[in-house]
């Protein structure tokens, strides 16, 4: 060990009380902070940083917040993308949870004092939203609206009847099934894999039937020799037996969505007779994790008043959010899907010459909704083609960028990067290819 430079070595409680160091401390939190002092300072022991740079070493080491989840650019061309967090807030869904995160009136009416209804305002916002629903209640997630809906209508030997080709695992291992099955629900299944029938319904109502479930099979598409019933005939025939209709939609989609034909909507399930819709908060509707339940106010109601639906509460957070989502701007999933793919052909085109046109080349691509719906639907898109070898350096790199690797190359896909990240973008590729801006010297 050089003992000069031992000597030379900053010591801890210095480091540590330099302005820009305790700034970072107070942001931090001290403990974090003083981590990476000292695993800096042991590196200048080492002869790996020079003293005098410790400070700028320490302050490049921390995070930005004291959460460690990061910004990520989702160049995969996949716009609900599961393991990205699913759908991105709108900048004025993040402003009302900035807002909401302190003291907030979530639960009291402040003209009179008195306790308010909690969340009303997101609430009425939905209800705006979707005017068939006679009432709406929002859950935690898709899950939980499914778990509410059993708990309160399928308790007490009380059977679910549910098509076997909509017996659907969601993710991660969790099946709908299952889900059910673990709070007490029966299942009652009809018809096979691949077809049911009318008559297969008629036959499995009873006495016994808590409701009839249609799941929209969001995940996954059967094709060729096929049935399923729609929803009109099946609400049909649950108004003559007298039992609820409940359909999970998945997606979140309020209403018909021009590009997305197949994928079903709270108002058009509503109207073709649902008693129940239940849906997720954070695919195609864009905003934060919820489940969404629209339908009859009584049922609702029934829903609303059992006690699992405490547990099942959701955060002012997701509240103030999911209202902003509403009532907003288009957040970046309605966005996303708006976006022509010629816009994203120029943009690719852009990027490609500000990136180097020996490293990049503009290409024709196909986006995916996602784990949010449409399965097998390609959106038209364009993409920037890398060498796959930049596929690990991006993900790797200070703004994480993450594409995918098709024929050898590595793909940014520009249908879920909103068109102000471009220039980012393009910076965090010249960075990990080493090259330098165009007009700029290295
Ligand atoms: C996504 C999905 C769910 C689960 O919703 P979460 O919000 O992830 O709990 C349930 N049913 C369908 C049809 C879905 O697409």
């Amino acid at each position: 060990m050089d003992d000069d430079r031992r000597r030379r070595t900053p010591r801890t409680d210095a480091v540590l009380a330099d302005p820009s160091v305790a700034a970072a401390a107070a942001r931090l939190g001290r403990g974090r902070v003083k981590e990476a002092v000292v695993a800096c300072l042991e590196a200048c022991r080492a002869g790996e940083v020079a003293p005098e740079d410790v400070v700028a070493h320490v302050l490049a080491m921390l995070p930005t917040t004291a959460a460690s989840m990061r910004r990520v650019v989702n160049a995969t061309g996949v716009v609900v993308h599961t393991n990205l967090g699913r759908a991105p807030l709108s900048q004025a869904a993040v402003d009302a949870v900035a807002v909401a995160a302190g003291a907030t009136d979530v639960e009291l009416d402040l003209p009179t004092g008195r306790r308010g209804r909690r969340g009303a305002a997101a609430l009425a916002a939905l209800a705006a939203r979707v005017p068939d629903a006679g009432g709406v209640h929002v859950v935690n997630n898709g899950a939980a609206a499914l778990v509410l809906a059993a708990c309160a209508l399928a308790s007490g030997g009380r059977r679910i009847v549910i098509a076997r080709g909509e017996l659907v695992e969601i993710g991660d291992g969790f099946r709908i099934p299952e889900l059910l099955q673990s709070v007490g629900a029966e299942l009652r299944e009809v018809g096979t894999t691949n077809r049911v029938h009318p008559a297969d319904y008629a036959d499995a109502i009873d006495d016994r039937t808590a409701f009839v479930l249609k799941v929209h099979p969001s995940n996954f598409r059967v094709e060729g020799f096929t049935s399923s019933v729609a929803v009109r005939p099946l609400a049909e025939l649950c108004r003559e037996r007298g039992v609820p209709l409940v359909v999970d939609i998945g997606s979140g989609l309020l209403a018909p969505h021009r590009r997305l034909p197949d994928e079903p909507d709270a108002t058009t399930v509503l109207r073709a007779g649902a008693d129940l819709v239940t849906a997720s908060g954070d695919k195609l509707l864009g905003g934060p994790q919820a489940g969404l339940l629209l339908g009859d106010a009584s049922l609702v109601e029934r829903l609303r008043r059992h006690p699992i639906a405490r547990a099942l509460r959701v955060d002012k957070l997701t509240l103030a959010a999911l209202e902003a989502t509403l009532v907003g701007p288009a957040p970046p999933v309605a966005a996303a899907l708006a976006t022509r793919p010629e816009e994203l052909l120029d943009r690719a085109r852009r990027l490609a010459l500000a990136i180097g046109p020996d490293l990049a080349t503009a290409v024709h691509s196909d986006g995916r909704v996602g784990g949010g719906g449409a399965p097998g639907v390609p959106l038209p898109s364009a993409a920037v083609a890398l060498p796959a070898s930049l596929a690990e350096p991006l993900r790797l790199g200070a703004l994480p960028v993450v594409g995918h690797v098709s024929d050898g190359r590595l793909l940014l896909d520009l249908l879920a990067v909103p068109a102000d990240l471009d220039d980012e973008l393009a910076d965090a590729v010249r960075r990990v290819a080493g090259v330098a801006r165009p007009g700029h010297t290295a």
